[in-house]
């Protein structure tokens, strides 16, 4: 099949990439491994007795300052399906109790540490450098650091400080944070739709290359797509196996980034058989998740929900016993279970320098790249970064 540019990966950066190259009225095709598109996008849909609910397995919360977002969100007239979340806790687990964030902090160190909040600039520190400086050493190891971990659900303490939580300008009359009726896929799918964009999921791409000025793409099950332009939207590991034989440059380039697995394990609950106090997430410091991040934010009559964001290489028996200690229930209490494996980048100070590196070596090359390993990896970051990559395309 024929197009104008290919997309390798249909998550969000995927996906806003297609929509950006649909609207400058490329043909645009796009190919995604699972058999539906979103990646870390993805809310996992249950239904029982014709009752339904959805889980976020990944992503969950988007904000106001998402304006590229909230720009394809219009786009697809779907921005009244956006809904706020409620306003219930982020919690500690702490000897499989539920205790209260602020409850653990010491005040006495926080109020210490204000002068830095004033004087202290993050550029070129790693989140322990800074954290610790903002609200103390002692806070930050017991407290501040569990809780940075949740959030790429891997150790943060190296990360660079300046990409962790960015402020970026925001869209005032929007809901300061919300997620959308039937949970965040409902924007990937609103996007699949667009016009001008043909998406093949279950296509596992595994091999590129260059014939008579066009780029080859084929999958694992024997498709053959092309196109003059090529796009990557993968993870970083998966794209420089993938140009490998294009531009061993830029391959070598990617292959220099580090990234870390997130077993994510879902769990659904009838609401009677649970007695945890609603919460937004629950960190529990030094277990084998990071995180499990609750449903209750958009409440539901019949069920609750939880995703666990577990260290990778557990066995299934180690996990689920763990879930049902946390939440004090039994196995047979379970409606329902569902999994992923996600990629999240894990970024390093001299990320910026990287990316500079990168983007020089891109110029004037019919290949985009985007990713949630580029400014960052919310999913502002990604979009942002496709948008760019779709203007460099228009420029070329
Ligand atoms: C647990 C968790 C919670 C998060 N919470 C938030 C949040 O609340 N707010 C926020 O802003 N961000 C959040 N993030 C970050 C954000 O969700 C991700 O960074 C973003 O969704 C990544 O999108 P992506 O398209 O770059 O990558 P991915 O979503 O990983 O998509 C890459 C896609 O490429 C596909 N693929 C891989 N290899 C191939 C191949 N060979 N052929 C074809 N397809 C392939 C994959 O199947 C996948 O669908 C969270 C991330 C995680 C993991």
């Amino acid at each position: 099949m024929k197009s104008d540019v290919v997309i390798i990966g249909g998550g969000i950066s995927g996906l806003s990439l297609a929509f950006y190259c649909a609207g400058a009225g490329l043909k645009t095709t796009l190919l995604e491994k699972n058999d539906s598109v979103g990646g870390s996008f993805n809310s996992h849909q249950f239904s029982e007795n014709g009752l339904k609910f959805w889980l976020e397995m990944g992503a969950h919360t988007c904000y106001n300052s998402y304006q590229n977002l909230l720009d394809i969100v219009e786009a697809c007239n779907i921005s009244d399906t956006i809904i706020p979340r409620e306003k219930v806790p982020f919690s500690l687990l702490i000897d499989n109790k539920v205790t209260s964030l602020m409850s653990a902090l010491n005040i006495f160190e926080v109020l210490k540490s204000i002068p830095a909040i004033f004087s202290l600039k993050k550029d070129g520190l790693s989140v322990r450098e800074y954290y610790s400086k903002i609200v103390g050493q002692e806070n930050y190891n017991k407290v501040l650091s569990h809780f940075f971990s949740a959030v790429p659900s891997q150790p943060t303490d190296d990360f660079p400080a300046d990409m962790m939580f960015k402020s970026r300008p925001k869209r005032k009359e929007v809901l300061k944070n919300y997620t959308f009726t039937n949970g965040l896929q409902s924007v990937a799918r609103a996007i699949a739709k667009r016009r001008g964009i043909n998406v093949f999921t279950s296509q596992d791409v595994t091999g590129v290359e260059m014939l008579d000025g066009r780029y080859v793409i084929t999958t694992a099950g024997g498709g053959s797509y092309s196109a003059a332009t090529l796009a990557l939207a993968t993870p970083s590991a998966v794209s420089s196996h993938l140009l490998q034989s294009i531009d061993p440059a830029i391959a070598g380039h990617l292959g220099k980034l580090k990234a870390a697995s997130v077993d994510s394990v879902g769990v659904i609950i009838r609401k009677g058989d649970l007695s945890v106090k609603p919460v937004a997430a629950l960190i529990s410091p030094n277990d084998i998740f990071y995180s499990a991040v609750s449903r209750d934010v958009v409440p539901d009559e019949h069920f609750r929900g939880f995703a666990f964001h577990f260290k990778p290489g557990l066995s299934e028996e180690k996990k689920m016993k763990r879930i049902t200690e946390a939440l004090g229930v039994s196995t047979a209490k379970i409606a329902h279970t569902c999994q992923v494996t996600n990629v999240v980048p894990s970024l390093r100070v001299g990320h910026k320098e990287w990316l500079e590196s990168m983007d020089r070596m891109l110029s004037g090359k019919n290949i985009l790249l985007t990713g949630n390993y580029f400014g960052g990896m919310a999913i502002e970051d990604c979009v942002s970064r496709s948008r760019s990559e779709s203007e460099r395309m228009k420029n070329m």
